[in-house]
């Protein structure tokens, strides 16, 4: 996972002042700054109690004096603020899946592509544009919700109203799991944006496949169904093994309930093994 540290330091501020929902106001950079303080320092409270919650739920956690994992996601990310999880005691939430996975996710291309076209970006050339175009994109792959698989045929980039949803995804996903009882698993995200030279290698291939793709617009992310990343300490005890098909019945009802909150469009892919979204 990268790490904020790692990131240079304009891009390690922006990102805060995103993670506490300040708002950017380049004139007024002092009252900005104080206000991220104080939300950083009520972040910081909050996620001490959680800490001490999920430590209260799950005495196994503090049974290691390392924890690399589970301490990385929960502190990186505040990944315990406001989530929900299991006391002792309670009863799992069921899982209920969707009916069918056609019927609940059947927005075709015509459809998402006129979210694309409403909520996306012109053409982007290569990363590189990519990257330049900072008020327009902002880079999705540091999430300790989900993880992105190596991308050939696409950048990871997205526009901040895609890119808030699948965050809210990711978080959702973490939320039903910790409920139901199920050890945290992160979903992969395969395809995002697809720049002119992606077009240009996947056209070598197939013709014009690509050309009215709602992958161009950087409002489009692929999430496969059949595979997830185990969240685990590798110096604890090992985790209870998972069906894919468990995960990807949770992962339906998170997908299911955004979409009926009208945030996105989102089309089961059978041949491809995932969810094709595009944010509206
Ligand atoms: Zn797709």
């Amino acid at each position: 996972m990268k790490k904020m540290n790692d990131w240079p330091k304009n891009c390690r501020i922006v990102l805060l002042y995103r993670r506490f929902d300040v708002p950017l106001q380049p004139n007024n950079h002092v009252v900005a700054t104080k206000r991220l303080k104080n939300r950083y320092l009520e972040w910081l409270g909050l996620t001490t109690i959680a800490l001490a919650l999920v430590r209260c739920a799950f005495p196994g956690v503090a049974g290691h004096s390392a924890q690399p994992v589970m301490c990385e996601v929960a502190t990186d990310s505040g990944a315990f603020r406001n989530s929900a999880h299991l006391s002792v005691g309670d009863t799992p939430h069921r899982i209920y899946s969707v009916p069918s996975y056609q019927t609940a996710f059947p927005d075709s291309n015509s459809v998402q592509l006129q979210a694309a076209r409403r909520w996306g970006v012109s053409p982007v050339r290569d990363r590189r544009d990519a990257e330049a175009r900072k008020s327009e994109l902002v880079y999705m792959a540091a999430s300790p919700y989900y993880h992105v698989d190596q991308l050939n045929a696409s950048i990871p980039y997205l526009v901040p109203r895609a890119a808030l949803l699948l965050h809210d995804i990711g978080q959702a996903f973490f939320d039903s799991l910790q409920v139901k009882g199920i050890p945290l698993h992160r979903f992969i995200v395969t395809s995002v944006l697809r720049s002119q030279a992606d077009v240009g290698r996947l056209r070598r291939y197939n013709g014009n496949a690509t050309e009215h793709s709602c992958h161009l617009y950087g409002t489009t992310f692929d999430i496969a169904y059949n595979r997830y990343e185990t969240v685990s300490d590798p110096r604890g005890p090992k985790r209870r093994e998972v069906r894919s098909d468990t995960l990807k019945f949770v992962l339906s009802e998170v997908l299911r309930d955004m979409r009926q909150q009208e945030r996105c469009y989102v089309k089961y892919e059978v041949k491809q093994g995932c969810f094709h979204a595009t944010v509206r």
